[in-house]
């Protein structure tokens, strides 16, 4: 017999209260997540209606006392039914709970204050505004009401709360004008997220297309109207223009009465950024941060069910936008490590976003001046269509770009993080009133190991990623688990010159203060955007010229656009090269180049400097040259010999504990049970993980190269575990299947 699990109340902040039913034979065809099906409910029967959220085999009560279902409501496609179905696949496909997904799928209504966040503007027309406001500023108890007409005539609105203090005016005679329609409520405040757009206007901004840009707008057009599902893939080089294709795809979208999502990684969500669509769409577009409220993306969400806004902007949390009309997702910077979420349920957000199209008959476009890998060899196989972009829109040269060798600066008795070259050039800039970007490249960076007289960093003999430094002095590879004693002197030239390797933003900083006093600094990093909106503020204030050196973190080289910059300098670009990860050389390629895309982006030819100890190394030559091509063929010929995605898929499997020895103790074994169900698989581990203890918790980490196989183990772990486990958290990560 085979049960359906159906929520019935889909609103409800308890998605997992799920009620279990009998599929009768005639049925079960058509049953599956997201199916809309008519059951009877409660003591009387009544008949209402449900989404099915899981098809399974095991009754949760007596089956005696269960009932069946009734109908299913095909041909209606409702956006319930969409987001269920995505996220039963997301369940599959992450190893997280129905639960888990569900609720990432559809942001449910939380009890939020319903007083917060509640703007008024007014319900009347202009004129009668000012008759209003004529009548009552005449009169002696009236004067704060007309006080806020006043404000409400030039300024269209204003946060209730904001009202009351400004205008000294009571709630309740707010609330009265709202009776009395004189002012209403509007949503627009909260989605209109103040802190970007408050000085925004509606330009309809349209610039004229260049040949290559309209060539590629053309070609996915065509594809669309032949009805070719394929997602694309534009490779357009940093400042091709590739906002403007998708503004133009939008505005195909929308006159074809279709709605569009736009994904931004967060860090590039800036002002800048966000008012290039509101610029060009006004108040058709909604957008959603992380710093947003549940309650308040659950609004920009209604707008967006409503139609009221057709085209969403935002991280990855907006592919669960509930558009119903939902045409195109477009994913910018698809390369970018933040489209795969951190917490459970583990989505990749281009995956995802192919799948929710899927669902919903729409299409997808990826693009970047550096696509993932994984991306582009699917591109390669056909999988994706290509496009390209390979001139800057405005014309302007790329940045020229050298590449200083950092041990001959050594050799000649410099032991400062300032090359001769990058010392010159930053001086010239400061001579005349341009701007530098200093960017340190730290991502993925974990305490490596390396020698400054020729270079090496010490790696793991079996997996080829270097090794990482452990405060017992011991390096241990964070794969397969590999350990050896740090040495003190170079295995390879004998320099006493090895040692982890590290810097800073603060140490740079402080460098650049010492060695330029005259200099404007700024810097970007964690500590300095803590604030609300202190991301956005330091850019602006770069953007104001009021510094002339921005120091930073990969932070500062996402999508901005500083005319005025001419020089971009790398101070050490090794660092992210030596990450512990088999995608350190494309970490490091595409954050090179993008920083190289930061210079000259004016005018003026810009310059960058790839200061580096391994200044032969593929990733750094292929970014120095923006040579994508070369830096893909090489990469792919490593992934495949290793096997590494997109060689093949990958699984990672995390074991959580506090208990130290139960944790160990389970990841053995499920390492034997995994072996005893497919000895073909390679499984590398149990190892201990890169932060082998946070918070008093202990990780172990197994990783296990295959293909669609993989989704299968997870069944052969869960008949692994017993009672005596249940201390450990077992978390699953797919990778490329
Ligand atoms: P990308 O997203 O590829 O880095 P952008 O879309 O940000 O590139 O474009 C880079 C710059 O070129 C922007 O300032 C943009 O306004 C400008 N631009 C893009 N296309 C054109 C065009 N056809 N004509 C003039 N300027 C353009
Ligand atoms: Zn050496
Ligand atoms: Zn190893």
């Amino acid at each position: 017999m085979i049960f359906a699990n159906v929520i019935v109340d889909i609103s409800h902040e308890k998605l997992d209260k799920t009620f279990q039913y009998i599929i009768p034979e005639h049925l079960q065809e058509y049953i599956r997540p997201g199916v809309r099906v008519d059951i009877p409910f409660g003591k009387g029967n009544r008949i209402i209606s449900g989404y099915v959220v899981e098809v399974t085999r095991t009754p949760e009560f007596e089956i005696d006392k269960m009932k069946d279902i009734i109908s299913v409501r095909l041909g209606s496609k409702p956006i319930e039914s969409q987001l269920i179905a995505l996220a039963a696949w997301m369940k599959e496909h992450t190893g997280s709970t129905l639960n888990q997904a569900l609720k990432t799928v559809i942001p449910v209504k939380q009890q939020v204050n319903a007083k917060e966040n509640i703007a008024i503007s007014l319900a009347i027309n202009k004129k009668e505004a000012e008759s209003l406001y004529n009548c009552y500023i005449n009169r002696k108890n009236t004067k704060k009401r007309a006080e806020l007409i006043k404000f409400l005539i030039e300024n269209k609105e204003i946060d209730k709360k904001q009202a009351v203090a400004k205008f000294d005016i009571s709630d309740s005679i707010i609330n009265s004008m709202i009776k009395s329609e004189i002012i209403k409520k509007s949503a627009s405040q909260i989605y209109r997220n103040p802190l970007i757009l408050e000085k925004a206007t509606y330009e309809n901004n349209v610039v004229t297309l260049n040949e290559e840009q309209k060539n590629v707008v053309n070609s996915i057009e065509n594809f669309i109207e032949n009805e070719d599902t394929r997602p694309h893939l534009i490779h357009g080089v940093t400042g091709s223009g590739k906002t403007e294709v998708y503004m133009e795809l939008i505005d195909y979208m929308l006159k074809r009465d279709k709605q569009v999502i736009v994904l931004i990684p967060e860090i590039s969500l800036t002002y800048q950024t966000v008012m290039r669509f509101y610029n060009r769409f006004g108040d058709n577009v909604a957008i959603i941060n992380s710093k947003l409220s549940q309650g308040e993306k659950h609004d920009q969400f209604e707008r967006a069910k409503k139609g009221e806004a057709n085209i969403m902007v935002g991280p990855r949390s907006a592919l669960f936008t509930p558009f119903t009309r939902l045409g195109l997702i477009i994913v910018d910077e698809e390369h970018e490590n933040a489209y795969k979420s951190e917490t459970v349920p583990r989505y990749h957000a281009v995956d995802t976003a192919i799948k929710r199209a899927e669902l919903a008959d729409a299409y997808v476009i990826l693009g970047s001046a550096t696509p993932s890998v994984i991306s582009y060899n699917r591109a390669m196989e056909g999988r994706y269509i290509l496009h390209r972009l390979s001139k800057r829109a405005k014309g302007n040269d790329m940045a020229e770009v050298s590449v200083v060798d950092m041990r001959e600066e050594l050799k000649k008795g410099n032991k400062s993080m300032f090359s001769e070259e990058l010392d010159r050039l930053i001086k010239d800039r400061l001579d005349n009133n341009r701007q530098i970007m200093l960017f340190i490249n730290r991502r993925g960076y974990a305490n490596f190991v390396s020698c400054r007289a020729c270079g090496i960093a010490i790696k793991c003999p079996h997996c080829d990623v270097s090794l990482k430094y452990h405060n017992d002095k011991i390096l241990r590879c964070h794969y397969c688990g590999y350990e050896v004693k740090a040495p003190d002197k170079c295995p390879e030239c004998g320099s006493k010159y090895i040692a982890p390797f590290g810097t800073g933003t603060q140490k740079v900083e402080e460098a650049v203060k010492k060695r330029y006093p005259e200099a404007r600094v700024l810097r970007m990093d964690m500590d300095t955007t803590k604030g609300k909106d202190g991301h956005n503020k330091i850019i602006e204030a770069f953007a104001n010229n009021e510094a002339d050196i921005l120091i930073g973190t990969q932070m500062i080289v996402k999508g901005h656009d500083f005319p005025n910059v001419t020089l971009v300098g790398i101070i050490a670009a090794d660092l992210s090269l030596y990450a512990s990860e088999y995608t350190a050389s494309e970490n490091t390629f595409q954050l090179l180049t993008q920083a190289a895309g930061r210079a000259g982006r004016g005018e003026a030819q810009g310059n960058v400097v790839i200061q580096t100890y391994n200044p032969d190394e593929c990733c750094i030559q292929a970014a120095a040259n923006q040579d994508y091509e070369a830096f893909y063929e090489q990469e792919m010929a490593f992934r495949k010999m290793m096997n590494y995605p997109p060689g093949a898929g990958m699984m990672k499997i995390q074991f959580l504990s506090e208990n130290e020895e139960q944790v160990k103790e389970l990841a053995d074994k499920v390492y034997k049970e995994i072996k005893n169900y497919n000895n073909r698989l390679t499984i590398i581990g149990p190892s201990r993980a890169s932060i082998y203890k946070l918070n008093d918790v202990y990780r172990y980490m197994i990783y296990i190269k295959g293909n669609e196989e993989l989704f299968k183990v997870q069944d052969v772990i869960d008949k692994t575990l017993d009672e005596k486990y249940n201390e450990v958290i077992i978390m699953y990560d797919y990778e490329n299947i």
